[in-house]
């Protein structure tokens, strides 16, 4: 019995409408009940978005007759046929949400995610599919998918999990092709604003040899960036020999933007290894019907964020001061979320669903993020691994071994063997280590593990009032300022509204979320520099001041005692007399020679 093909047509040829007109094709189909199914989510992106509610229109012909199509479920079809025959599926999908794990189609491109688009039937995952593209006649395809025969217009999946890892960008964007050892790599840019993309290309370049360099070899036969600038957030998402990533137009001339860009890119080409092939089990084959849980995801997420920065160092698109800049900025950042006393590491990566993408006011008191406090985790952990293996190895070696065991054969591996595996590299139990610092919420000792590398951390704070004609070390001071203890954000240009208010500040029992606060003191406030300012500059740690506020429309006042700030200004410094043991492990770990740089701080 021949064995059913699949083959799918993607219509793009009527942009302004933002409707992409989808055929497939399936022959030599056995006789049965068959299900099409469309997932509810997209790999990397932990959020089910029922993609289904954009579909319509959907029929079902066998030869040219019409079958009976039923609605199963809210993302499963079904029909029936009564011999081996071939199959036409004929539908809609309406696509006009812009960003890396949605599908977008309009006048200048179509980009779609293939969780989106591609119906799956019955179980045939494992089979090869077929794509055609038809576009506008000025379009060209850029997408991780292998071409047929060099055809422009039709690419091949060897599976189904291949076919919807594999986003495609169609439309007049740029293109920019550069090798290494010897595989094409393509820069797809869609959008306009103060890029470079020499610059971005070279660079990028830089990042795929670093990363190279930490594995030993790229595996995969030929990889595509697919980069979009416009006006919305920024974000990317990993694919096997894929990206897409998203960035503001004008991210590419202030050097602090730059380093965002850089870091997001080297962070989701680092996926390739770190979660596309080195994953536990339940990251893939994934279940596309529901969600899938993990109590690893600080190591898939914040352990990439760690080697993405790492290797810009190593690829010297960021200087030491800037890692350490950024390593302090994190400190700084974990520090300040009560939420780090309350939430382990592991739940995080469980809750996923309903914590970390379903984020509410209350997050920053209950939750952490396996993103901030993965990446420290994962430096304090490779740090640990270097001090104790005298700098033989470092966490790249576990990772290495992951890869050679798991990835590299396509498996996922048992979540216990993360731990095994750390304690086989350094010979040593961390059991302590994953109890503290990822089954628990112990907080970070950074001055311990940064000590190995004779670095070491100082909190501080920024001078409200600094003098600009004194010296730099006028613009922080020892003395903690007085702190309302809430986070507010403008909204129509002049509103304060309380954004969060913190478990450990003065205003968490008074002030709620969306109150909308007006006047301290009897004195109208309008912008969140001038609460801060006030509050830090006018008034002292333990005095009472009367805020003024709208709640749901109504007029209200409440007294807070203001508490100390935590520390905003952290930085990391040379301790004054390294060991030679301590000059080594710095210089193999950041790969630069020890010289008293001056103190790192975070932004
Ligand atoms: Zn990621």
């Amino acid at each position: 019995m021949p064995s059913p093909t699949f083959h799918f047509t993607v219509d793009c040829r009527e942009p302004g409408y933002h409707v992409y007109h989808m055929t497939l094709a399936i022959s030599d189909l056995p006789p049965g009940r068959h299900t099409l199914t469309l997932p509810v989510w997209t790999p990397g992106a932990y959020e089910v978005q029922d993609f289904a509610r954009h579909v319509f229109d959907m029929t079902v012909h066998q030869s040219n007759q019409p079958l009976e199509c039923y609605h199963l479920k809210k993302n499963q079809w079904g029909f029936d046929t009564f011999e081996e025959s071939t199959i036409t599926v004929r539908y809609q999908v309406f696509a006009f949400e812009l960003g890396v794990d949605t599908s977008h189609l309009d006048q200048s491109h179509a980009y779609f995610n293939g969780a989106q688009l591609f119906l799956l039937t019955d179980q045939y995952k494992d089979y090869s599919y077929d794509v055609t593209i038809m576009a506008p006649p000025t379009w060209h395809v850029s997408t991780g998918l292998d071409r047929i025969n060099g055809d422009p217009w039709r690419y091949q999946a060897s599976n189904y999990d291949v076919l919807i890892d594999s986003p495609v960008e169609v439309g007049t964007h740029r293109q920019i092709f550069f090798d290494v050892d010897q595989k094409p790599h393509e820069l797809a840019v869609w959008g306009h604003g103060n890029e470079d993309v020499d610059r971005l290309a070279a660079d990028i370049k830089a990042i795929v040899e670093a990363q190279r360099d930490l594995f030993g070899a790229l595996p995969y036969q030929h990889y595509t960036f697919i980069l979009h600038l416009s006006d919305r957030g920024t974000g990317g998402l990993e694919h096997l020999n894929s990206t897409t990533c998203g960035t503001a137009r004008f991210a590419y001339q202030s050097r602090k933007k730059y380093r965002h860009v850089l870091q997001l890119i080297s962070h989701e080409f680092f996926h390739l290894w770190n979660v596309k092939r080195i994953h536990p089990e339940m990251l893939g084959p994934f279940d596309y019907n529901q969600e899938v849980y993990t109590r690893l995801l600080w190591a898939m997420e914040g352990f990439t964020d760690y080697f993405a920065s790492l290797t810009l160092r190593y690829a010297n698109l960021f200087s030491v001061k800037e890692y350490l800049n950024n390593l302090a900025d994190s400190i700084k950042a974990y520090e300040k979320l009560p939420g780090r006393l309350v939430q382990s590491l592991a739940e995080s990566s469980f809750d996923t669903w309903i914590k970390l993408y379903k984020p509410d006011a209350d997050s920053p008191n209950r939750t952490i993020s396996y993103y901030l406090k993965g990446d420290l985790v994962g430096t304090c952990l490779d740090l640990e691994i270097r001090q104790r293996t005298a700098g033989q190895y470092g966490l790249d070696e576990v990772l290495r071994r992951l890869y050679a065991r798991y990835g590299a054969h396509g498996v996922g591996f048992p979540e216990s063997v993360y731990q095994e595996t750390v304690e086989e590299v350094a010979s040593s139990s961390f059991q302590e280590f994953f109890q503290d610092y990822i089954e628990g919420t112990r907080p970070i000792s950074f001055e311990h593990f940064l000590g190995y590398v004779g670095l070491t951390v100082e909190r501080q704070y920024k001078n409200p009032d600094p003098d600009e004609d004194h010296d730099s070390d006028n613009r922080r001071r020892e003395e903690p300022v007085a702190w309302l203890g809430a986070d507010v954000e403008v909204k129509d240009g002049h509103r304060l509204i309380i954004k969060h208010s913190y478990a450990n500040g003065p205003a968490a029992d008074r002030l709620n979320p969306a109150d909308e606060v007006i006047a301290i003191n009897g004195f109208q406030v309008t912008s969140e520099d001038a609460l801060k300012n006030r509050i830090a500059q006018d008034f002292r740690i333990g005095e009472t001041v009367d805020v003024a506020f709208f709640r749901l429309g109504e007029l209200k006042h409440v007294p807070v005692t203001l508490a100390a700030a935590p520390p905003d200004d952290v930085s990391i410094k040379p301790v004054s007399n390294p060991s030679p043991a301590q000059i080594a492990l710095y210089e193999k770990w950041l790969n630069a020679s020890w010289e008293p740089v001056s103190p790192a701080h975070a932004d």
